[in-house]
């Protein structure tokens, strides 16, 4: 089947996911795009996942050496960059029912809840998520893991469906993971926990074919433009992962087609002009983007529920600041450890693991909000009650 033919190699963008940095060794011609912004290199202790599995590498790639920014996933930089795009206000009406009225829909109707993106996209979970679904638009890659959050998986449908209309003979685009129907650890990301990423391809000038870079002769500008300009404009997004070098070919074809260099400066990182603009340079994103969707009801709905739920006990928080180790912690625990480094706050982490200031002030101990950089900290884990286990 031809369809068949033309996806296999898109299957690697499945199996790979963010952490490709390069195409196979069986390499197109065509010669990557310079990626010589190099983001800051983790460290372990900022990690705070449980020790990731080793992804299973795509049959068709050879094994390799780990380049040493290898570990850098779709999260990282996230955390450490200036403000993202503030989330739109939530307007579900399920926001005004009463704590019983929620407590009971919990107990007895979960799924009349919709979806909730708990946590944060790195240590989350997806309660009542959807299925990506099939169109003439898009090909799902890896369906077991396409499952956002309602507000997510409408947002991915419109910024493509905006392309194809435009342009109607376009291929069918890939779109890689978004999460797994419940959330957690997904297979090799740090982040595709809560339903509100998600790996697409960008739109090519020869068909669609994946890992390959794209360079000035393989990047269709005019349908990647208006899949990224729709998701700036039409979606609550928060972020977008996208190489350097792709960002200037965009850049020079939304300019050269009367885009207006305000608009650019302030949404592509790469110019240089706003820190905190949301389409910013990650490597491994030179083969596809990834996108950062706020979902304003499903989060703010799993806040609400988590406030409104009887919490699970968690084990005891240390009783003291000394001795920090950096092995897990014990055996119940409901936390991770995480070492403070330069421009972390309470509020900061409080934001990027979905747990509150008060909660990481008792966990540790802290009556102030102060951090001492260096200084090991415990973060609790959220979690709502009777949730079923993240699954893989
Ligand atoms: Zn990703």
């Amino acid at each position: 089947m031809a369809r068949g033919r033309a996806l296999a190699p898109l299957l690697l963008i499945a199996a790979a996911g963010c952490r490709v940095a390069r195409p196979p060794t069986a390499a197109p011609s065509a010669p990557p795009v310079a990626v010589s912004e190099v983001a800051p290199a983790p460290t372990a202790s900022t990690v705070p996942a449980p020790a990731a599995s080793a992804p299973s590498a795509p049959a068709a790639e050879a094994p390799r050496p780990a380049a040493p920014d290898e570990d850098l996933d779709d999260d990282d930089d996230g955390m450490t960059a200036p403000p993202h795009r503030p989330s739109p206000a939530p307007t579900s009406p399920l926001l005004a029912l009463s704590d019983g009225e929620l407590q009971k829909r919990w107990a007895h109707d979960k799924a009349s809840l919709g979806s909730l993106s708990v946590g944060a996209p790195n240590l989350g979970l997806l309660i009542n998520g959807v299925p990506m679904g099939e169109s003439a638009a898009w090909v799902v890659l890896d369906p077991a893991g396409a499952y956002g959050t309602e507000e997510t998986v409408r947002s991915i449908a419109r910024i493509i469906e905006r392309a194809h209309e435009k342009f109607p003979d376009t291929k069918p685009l890939a779109i890689g993971h978004i999460s797994a129907q419940h959330g957690g650890h997904l297979s090799p990301h740090k982040s595709h926990q809560a339903g509100r990423d998600v790996d697409i391809a960008y739109y090519l000038t020869q068909g669609q074919r994946g890992l390959v870079a794209e360079t000035t002769t393989t990047l269709s500008g005019a349908e990647t433009w208006v899949m990224v300009k729709t998701a700036l404009l039409e979606t609550p997004v928060e972020m977008i992962f996208m190489d350097n070098g792709v960002q200037r070919l965009l850049v020079d074809h939304a300019l050269a087609h009367g885009e207006s260099p305000e608009f650019i400066d302030e949404v592509f990182l790469v110019r240089g002009k706003n820190p905190a603009a949301p389409i910013r340079h990650l490597h491994g994103h030179h083969n596809h983007f990834h996108v950062r969707f706020h979902s304003p009801n499903a989060e703010a709905l799993a806040k609400r529920l988590s406030r409104v739920l009887p919490t699970p006990k968690r084990a005891p928080p240390p009783a003291a600041q000394k001795g920090h180790g950096h092995g897990p912690p014990p055996a119940g625990a409901s936390y991770f450890e995480l070492r403070a480094r330069s421009g972390d706050t309470l509020v900061v982490w409080a934001k990027r693991y979905g747990v509150s200031v008060e909660e990481i002030q008792r966990a540790n101990g802290l009556t102030g909000n102060s951090l001492k950089i260096g200084h090991v900290y415990r973060i609790p884990r959220p979690q709502l009650p009777q949730l079923p286990p993240p699954r893989r």
